[in-house]
């Protein structure tokens, strides 16, 4: 590093200013070295420093998704951040301050469940002080080692904007969103039946609801009478003792009868009403269904339309509380299997079938998930699907597709969003109530952040009712609440200052496919009720990693790969090619490491190039474009002119596997197949001065610009190669201008210096089939040619006969071929004569 060191002490920014650099090309890349010395060398020029007061150039802000520290950085997540990071360079390059910052969503259940695992402990085990300090703390740990993967990796965001939202300093913005959402309105309180899983003993939402397909039986039981009774067909029996009712089709002619009239539930003895309801399926089972408080969401539904009554049948931890001693306190599986029992005992079952079901289970536990009412908070949410929607329109999605899932997931939201949470480690909710008349007491927005679990409240009395029993809120809020405001928390937000309106709405919103339908529409819908417009203006949606073998990559498959295991074996650089090249952007991209080791074999084909170049150049020469310059140097700066638009377009078109092709392609085959093979007798000693200033300008040029535009995807490898070249123009590549070309294409010598380089490629296959070595000279080469081409030859003899190292050119004209096939030797005729 010391060499790093020395060059930044002396190095100057200025244009113009040549600084000199111990710092030289070794013989052989190794990314380990070179990467790890080009982050310290950024990190000591704090490169990609945001300045709030630079108001020369225009603002880019991101959005970042800050992740949940669970210590592991695979590398699907890596995939996303490259995503970014390849935006936040290319904006940077294109004049934008880029606003790049990196938080943590620090709360939520995994973390919790972590602790409980670690510590092998329940959350109730020891004092909540305790366990939120325990959930800190491994917290912290996790951070570090994720930072450091995004370090590994080249992440090129300000660190200086670092946030997690475990920090008072934010647990004071997510209770000030609450009670700006309370004031307006868009938040209540109430008893309402929730998802909930009971091994975390919590509500949680719908989105993080994860249906699976399993296998259950369907029981055949009688209730009522033998006369007057009906069978009903359930995969759930231990829910009778919730059984409020029973629910038929209106046109089944078996159950006409029955309508209006109280059944016995068997084994519990309730009584319950028959109605009819068109949402009855006439074919499942018998068709008659029984509605139980609450099985599901049909039974909510009905529940409230027919005016039923509530049973709880069910406690927050999954056991049956029903007063029967044989059954109270038992777990759901266990009170299934006996009251399967007692009802074959008593002759009430008459037949069982197994049956395909689609089961909700906690997105964390994969345990099923109950519905269980009890007073939680809401967003009203609901009420802004159309809003939602009519956003979601009008804003710029990566790919398009994205879209229509965030509308379909809108839509099919029939609850309202609980965002309260039965845990600890969390933000708490900043609400008192009231116990004589449970009117809500709010704290002044001064005082926050609070935690009415231990603190005081705000008045010594209700101001409703003058009850001087107050009681702080134990529920915490759900983990969404706090990161569903990182885009205007990001832009500065409570101080709505010039900043934030250039900050916000975020200019980019990157995030993968799996959390639109949360991360997404969180974000829309809580930044339309505070702030009534959307967060963020362009979505930039990343497809999901697969493993070498095909499925989606999974700790459980054991396919699972984590980023720093991939950067250790091939480089930063060679990984970041890997998730550019993977796939047009949205969809899922497989994780091969021949592909990584491809990027790793092409970093060292630009090493050994640059090493060339650097070698047969000199810096004293002017870098003014020379007067004279052969086709093949027209053709190698027109290419690269066409090079500088196709990939700006990709970028622009967030189309990084195309700008990456490109890129690759020319180097490789452009610059160093053709043009370098072409050039090379003109770099020998004793050659025309005007031949050898023009190579070593064009030389100097494509290099310049390969490492420009490279710089996005690979940045350690394009600073290396920056910091040779003695027309940089500043002390980093990534705070140089991006590559612009206004100039009309040079399409004739394009096309012509093509048909040249071909033509030599031809005759150098010709000169080995004949087993001529390429190094040896012949006597003569004779080219036979439609007569339009033969002027082309004849001017560019001299590159000919060099190349193919032949004493003279004898020139042919061939009947024209209208025919001529795409291969320009299809029209040649080439003789070598030795
Ligand atoms: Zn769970
Ligand atoms: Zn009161």
């Amino acid at each position: 590093m010391s060499r790093l060191e020395s060059k930044a002490s002396e190095d100057s920014s200025k244009i113009g200013s040549k600084p000199s650099l111990n710092y030289t090309l070794s013989k052989s890349y190794d990314p380990t070295t070179e990467e790890a010395n080009w982050r310290e060398y950024w990190r000591q020029h704090d490169t990609y420093h945001f300045d709030p007061h630079d108001t020369s150039r225009k603002t880019f802000s991101i959005d970042t998704p800050p992740p949940y520290p669970s210590g592991d950085f695979h590398v699907g997540n890596a995939l996303n951040w490259c995503y970014i990071d390849f935006v936040a360079r290319y904006k940077r390059m294109k004049g934008f301050n880029v606003h790049f910052p990196q938080g943590w969503d620090c709360h939520g259940l995994p973390t919790e469940v972590r602790v409980e695992q670690t510590f092998k402990i329940r959350k109730n085990d020891v004092p909540p002080d305790q366990f939120v300090e325990m959930c800190r703390k491994l917290t912290g740990e996790y951070i570090a080692k994720m930072k450091q993967s995004m370090n590994l990796l080249g992440i090129s965001s300000d660190w200086a904007l670092e946030y997690k939202t475990m920090d008072p300093s934010y647990y004071k913005l997510t209770q000030l969103s609450f009670l700006e959402l309370f004031k307006s309105g868009h938040l209540y309180r109430g008893e309402h039946p929730v998802n909930w899983c009971p091994r975390d003993e919590t509500a949680i939402a719908e989105a993080e609801v994860v249906y699976q397909e399993r296998r259950g039986t369907l029981h055949y039981m009688r209730f009522g009478d033998a006369k007057g009774g009906i069978e009903i067909a359930s995969t759930r029996p231990e829910l009778l003792a919730a059984c409020v009712g029973i629910a038929v089709h209106p046109k089944d002619e078996k159950y006409r009868a029955m309508v209006g009239k109280t059944i016995s539930v068997p084994i519990f003895g309730q009584q319950a009403r028959v109605i009819s309801d068109d949402e009855v399926d006439p074919k499942y089972g018998t068709g008659a269904v029984m509605i139980c408080t609450f099985g599901d969401k049909t039974d909510v539904r009905w529940q409230k339309k027919y005016h039923l009554p509530i049973i709880k049948a069910l406690t927050e931890n999954g056991r049956l509380s029903v007063d029967d001693p044989r059954f109270k306190g038992l777990k759901v599986e266990e009170a299934r299997k006996k009251i399967v029992a007692e009802l074959q005992a008593k002759g009430l079952l008459s037949k069982t079938e197994t049956t395909q079901q689609n089961i909700g289970t906690c997105w964390r536990c994969q345990t099923p998930v109950e519905i269980i009412a009890k007073p939680q908070w809401f967003m009203k949410t609901r009420d802004l699907t159309q809003k939602v929607v009519e956003w979601a329109g009008m804003l710029e999605w990566i790919p398009p597709f994205a879209k229509q899932r965030l509308i379909d997931w809108a839509e099919s939201l029939d609850w309202d969003w609980v965002i309260s949470r039965q845990r600890i480690f969390a933000t708490p909710i900043p609400v008192w109530y009231c116990t004589k008349c449970d009117s809500t007491i709010i704290p002044d927005e001064n005082r926050l952040p609070v935690d009415p679990r231990k603190e005081t409240p705000p008045a010594e009395k209700c101001a409703k009712c003058g009850g001087r029993e107050l009681r702080g809120e134990t529920d915490v809020l759900d983990t969404w609440m706090d990161s569903s405001i990182t885009a205007a928390v990001h832009a500065g937000w409570p101080n709505k200052s010039d900043l934030f309106s250039q900050l916000f709405p975020a200019d980019l919103q990157p995030n993968g496919l799996d959390i639109v339908r949360t991360w997404d529409y969180y974000l829309l819908v809580r930044s339309l009720a505070l702030f009534g417009i959307a967060p963020y203006k362009t979505l930039l949606i990343n497809g999901m990693v697969k493993g070498t073998d095909g499925r989606m990559m999974h700790k459980s498959y054991g396919n699972y790969v984590v980023a720093d295991e991939a950067i250790k074996k091939v480089g930063a650089d060679a990984f970041r090619q890997w998730a550019a090249a993977g796939g047009s952007t949205g969809y899922d991209i497989p994780f091969r490491w021949n592909e990584l080791e491809y990027g790793k074999k092409f970093l060292t084909k630009l090493w050994n190039v640059t090493r060339f170049i650097l070698a047969n150049t000199t810096e004293t020469l002017s870098l003014k474009k020379p007067v004279k310059l052969s086709l093949i140097d027209r053709w190698l700066l027109g290419s690269l002119h066409k090079l500088m638009r196709e990939v700006s377009e990709a970028f622009e078109t967030f189309q990084f596997n195309t700008a990456l092709e490109e890129i690759r392609n020319f180097t490789w085959h452009a610059l160093a197949d053709d043009y370098l093979e072409a050039v090379k007798h003109r770099l020998q000693p004793g050659r025309d001065p005007a031949d050898l200033e023009a190579t070593q300008y064009c030389l100097q040029e494509a290099l310049l610009t390969i490492c420009k535009l490279l710089a996005p995807i690979c940045p350690h490898m394009s600073e290396a190669i920056y910091n040779q070249l003695p027309s940089r123009t500043t002390k980093s590549v990534h705070r140089e201008s991006w590559p612009e070309t206004k100039t009309t294409l040079d399409d004739i010598s394009i096309s012509n210096g093509k048909l040249l380089l071909d033509l030599i490629a031809y005759a150098r296959r010709e000169k080995s089939a004949k087993g001529i070595s390429l190094g040896s000279s012949i006597k003569k080469i004779v080219i036979g040619t439609e007569a339009e081409q033969l002027h082309l030859l004849k001017e560019n003899e001299e590159t000919i006969l060099r190349t193919l190292k032949a004493d003279t050119l004898d020139l042919e004209r061939l009947p024209s071929n209208s025919n001529r096939g795409k291969e320009p030797s299809a029209g040649f005729k080439v003789e070598i004569v030795a």
